[in-house]
């Protein structure tokens, strides 16, 4: 390269040993101008998931509300089932093709909105984070709730932002699968977690907070119980990782979301503010519901969506990163 970019480099993700391809050189830095704050309390004509249109969705499931009623106006936070379920409780009995092969059966499972602002157009960070808070624990609380479900495997919890983020509503909200099986990143994360549990007795994502406050290039934020920092091997540009300091196999069983809260808060600001609010995808990656024998370590990890994965990562699971992961924690850390 004659214009000082590095050349392209190979890493290797410490836990699922993929690799990944840092090609800083294809882009720049996204710079776009961060959306200007409006106004509390706008609500949208014909969103269904703005505050006085509970009627056109599912009833409710459960909510934060600073009054007394069911599927009414005064929440912060509501969860109802998905109206378009991939996965619904009452499955159907299997069919006579399913019956008879056994790579087929009903999406049993469940599939949940948690709307996570009263405000069709504040994201909860933007409100504060006591928004964000309420909005961690209503995740634990729909987790410990599938707890003793024995035809759920594993609750993966997420949040689409944005339409290049794959969201189908404009309208503030995450969602929540309860999956009849271990997804395969949970599967690969966990066999990455024993490989390394077997020969050092010790646990892998506990030394990568360890080795990335020792080196301090790919910190983004912390305090006294988490941290933030771009993955060694970050698969996309401005990929970030929020984990517990203390070694915990599940999110749920956290006992202090209030410093979560507040590190997640920051963080999806200077998203905002500092890389002109892209799409993004966020997820938590936690232990199974059922078993705790396996070693491992719950995180969430933010995928801001500004370069679109093509044939490489799609038909051969190798990531092109344009952006290298010092660069994206410098552009993120706390100023
Ligand atoms: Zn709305
Ligand atoms: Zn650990
Ligand atoms: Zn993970």
């Amino acid at each position: 390269m004659t214009d000082g970019t590095p050349p392209p480099e190979l890493r290797r993700d410490p836990i699922t040993s993929n690799w990944v391809i840092l090609a800083a050189g294809r882009s720049k830095r996204p710079h776009a101008p961060a959306a200007a704050r409006v106004q509390k309390g706008r609500q949208q004509r014909d969103c269904p998931f703005c505050e006085g249109r509970e009627s056109e969705t599912p009833p409710e499931i459960c909510a934060c509300r600073t009054c007394e009623g069911h599927d009414c106006p005064g929440w912060t936070i509501r969860v109802f089932p998905n109206k378009f379920p991939i996965l619904t409780r009452t499955a159907p009995t299997a069919n006579r093709n399913q019956a008879a092969d056994p790579d087929r059966r009903p999406a049993a499972g469940s599939h949940e909105v948690i709307v996570d602002s009263p405000f069709h157009n504040l994201t909860p960070w933007e409100i504060g984070r006591d928004q964000v808070l309420a909005m961690l624990q209503m995740y634990r609380d729909r987790i410990l709730a599938y707890r003793s479900d024995a035809l759920v495997e594993y609750v993966h919890i997420i949040r689409n932002h944005k339409a290049g983020g794959a969201a189908s509503q404009e309208h503030p909200h995450s969602q929540l699968f309860g999956l009849p099986f271990i997804p395969p990143m949970i599967d690969s994360e966990l066999s990455g977690f024993e490989g390394e549990w077997s020969t050092e007795a010790a646990c892998l994502m506990c030394d990568i907070i360890r080795d990335e406050e020792g080196n301090e290039s790919r910190m983004v934020d912390a305090n006294d119980s988490f941290v933030a920092f771009s993955p060694f091997a970050s698969r996309l540009p401005y990929e970030t990782w929020i984990v517990p300091r203390e070694h915990q196999q599940r999110f749920e069983d956290c006992g202090d979301l209030d410093s979560m809260a507040e590190l997640m808060t920051g963080l999806l600001n200077r998203y905002r503010t500092q890389l002109g609010d892209p799409p993004f995808n966020y997820w938590i990656h936690t232990y199974p519901l059922h078993g705790e024998s396996r070693p491992f370590h719950w995180h969430l990890e933010i995928m801001p969506r500004i370069t679109v994965p093509g044939g490489l990562e799609m038909g051969a699971g190798v990531w092109v990163n344009t952006v290298a992961p010092e660069d994206a924690a410098t552009a993120l850390r706390k100023k």
